[in-house]
C-alpha cells in the first residue's frame, strides 16, 4: 500500500481507554499489513504512552488525551498528547529507570516505547503538557 491516510481521537484519561486506544491503532495500520510482532510492539508502545497520560499527566484529575495517526508510505506515525502536569526534565525522564511513580513503577516505559520504535520523540512543559510521537517502519510481510 502506498497511500496517506489520518486519523484524530480524544478521549478521556481513564484506563479502560487504554484497551480502546490499542485497538484503535491496531485496525489503523492493518492496511499495511504488519506482522503480529510488528503489531504487537506498536501497541505495546502506545499503551505506555497512554498510560502515561492517565497516571503522570493527569495524576490526580482526569483529561483528555489527543491522539493523531498518520501513514505515509509504509511509516506510521502516532502521537499521544496531554495537557497535563508536564515534564521537567525530558532526558532525564526518558532514562531507564527513572521514575516518579509511587513505587508500582519500573520507570521503563519510555524504554519500551524506544526499543519497540523506530524513533520517539517527546515534547514537554511543565504545567501544560507533553506530546510523544511515535514513528514505526512496517514490513507489509504479514505472516498470520
Ligand atoms: P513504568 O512506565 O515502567 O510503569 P514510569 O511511567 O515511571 O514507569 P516512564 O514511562 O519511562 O516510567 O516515564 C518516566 C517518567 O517520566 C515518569 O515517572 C514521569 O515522571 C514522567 N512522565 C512520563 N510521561 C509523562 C506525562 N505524560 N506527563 C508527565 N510526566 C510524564
Ligand atoms: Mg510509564
Amino acid at each position: 500500500m502506498n497511500s496517506e491516510n489520518e486519523f484524530r481521537l480524544t478521549v478521556d484519561s481513564k484506563s479502560v481507554n487504554e484497551g480502546f486506544t490499542r485497538v484503535v491503532v491496531s485496525a489503523f495500520v492493518t492496511p499495511l499489513d504488519p506482522t503480529l510482532e510488528e503489531l504487537a510492539d506498536l501497541k505495546t508502545a502506545v499503551s505506555e504512552a497512554v498510560t502515561n497520560c492517565i497516571v503522570h499527566g493527569y495524576k490526580d484529575r482526569f483529561g483528555k488525551i489527543y491522539i493523531s495517526g498518520k501513514i505515509v508510505n509504509n511509516t506510521v506515525k502516532i502521537v499521544i498528547r496531554d495537557k497535563g502536569c508536564g515534564i521537567e526534565d525530558v532526558e532525564k525522564a526518558m532514562a531507564p529507570l527513572f521514575t516518579t511513580g509511587e513505587g508500582d513503577r519500573a520507570g521503563l516505559g519510555f524504554t519500551v516505547m524506544e526499543s519497540f520504535c523506530d524513533k520517539v520523540t517527546v515534547r514537554s512543559k511543565p504545567n501544560v503538557g507533553t506530546a510523544v510521537t511515535l514513528k514505526k517502519k512496517i514490513s507489509g510481510k504479514a505472516k498470520w
